[in-house]
């Protein structure tokens, strides 16, 4: 990956992108999960849509590098197809590029969605375990916002508000889950963890609206490939959202 992508960028890019590679005849998984002892190997690169050099495909000299290193002008490849885009700038044009960039994000959405009918608690006990705090309780208490208005009040786009009513559909579900689950302050530890990750995205990385949406997406999903559990991290996702006084009143 280029070096001089701030990290945070990187994080949006890939939590919009799913981590696959964005050509349409690819879809290459870019994260290789890690072994019992080693942490994982991330095989995608982040190419640049206009160049990052003079001398790159692509380069518009009219741009600053803050433009020229946001996410709109990165796209995720994978080894192979990066250099190709680099090496058939004629074929592969800005237009072209961008384009393919927003059929991708569509197409993370579209598969996501479409699992969110089939998740079971088997996700749900994946999902559950990346999100679970082990932290103390802290004194203010939850409080049950309508999503509709949360939304409204954290500027998302209508396209993440059709995520959250896909996943509303599955609250019951998630609702059954943790009241049926062993330890009676499961409940309260998983408020609790997505607080504190929210509070993390929020404070630490300066975001808000969708890109904090898709940061706690990534967290909740356990930036897995599995279109599954991703769509049961999105269950759990508008649970909490409903359930704690976390996206401002
Ligand atoms: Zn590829």
């Amino acid at each position: 990956m280029s070096t001089n992508i701030p990290d945070i960028q990187k994080k949006i890019l890939g939590w919009r992108c799913g981590n696959r590679c964005a050509l349409p005849e690819c879809r290459k998984e870019l994260i290789i999960d890690r072994t019992e002892s080693d942490c994982e190997s991330i095989t995608g690169e982040i190419a640049h849509i206009k160049g990052e050099k003079p001398y790159s495909a692509r380069y518009d000299p009219n741009m600053t590098d803050t433009e020229r290193n946001s996410h709109q002008n990165l796209i995720i490849l994978c080894r192979d197809h990066h250099k190709m885009i680099d090496d058939q700038p004629n074929t592969f044009t800005v237009e072209k590029l961008c384009e393919i960039k927003k059929q991708h994000e569509v197409w993370i959405k579209e598969s996501t969605a479409k699992q969110v009918i089939d998740i079971t608690f088997a996700e749900l006990n994946i999902v559950t375990k990346y999100l679970i705090s082990n932290q103390p309780q802290p004194s203010n208490s939850f409080i049950i916002i309508s999503p509709r208005d949360k939304i409204k009040k954290n500027g998302l786009s209508s396209e993440t508000e059709r995520l959250i009513t896909m996943g509303i559909t599955q609250v019951r579900q998630v609702t059954d889950f943790i009241d049926k689950f062993p330890d009676i302050e499961f409940g309260d530890r998983l408020k609790q963890g997505f607080v504190l990750e929210y509070e993390r995205l929020r404070n630490e990385n300066q975001i808000a609206g969708d890109d904090l949406f898709y940061g706690l997406f990534d967290f909740a999903s356990g930036k897995s490939n599995d279109f599954k559990v991703r769509a049961a991290g999105l269950a759990v996702l508008v649970y909490l959202f409903e359930a704690c006084e976390v996206f401002e009143k």
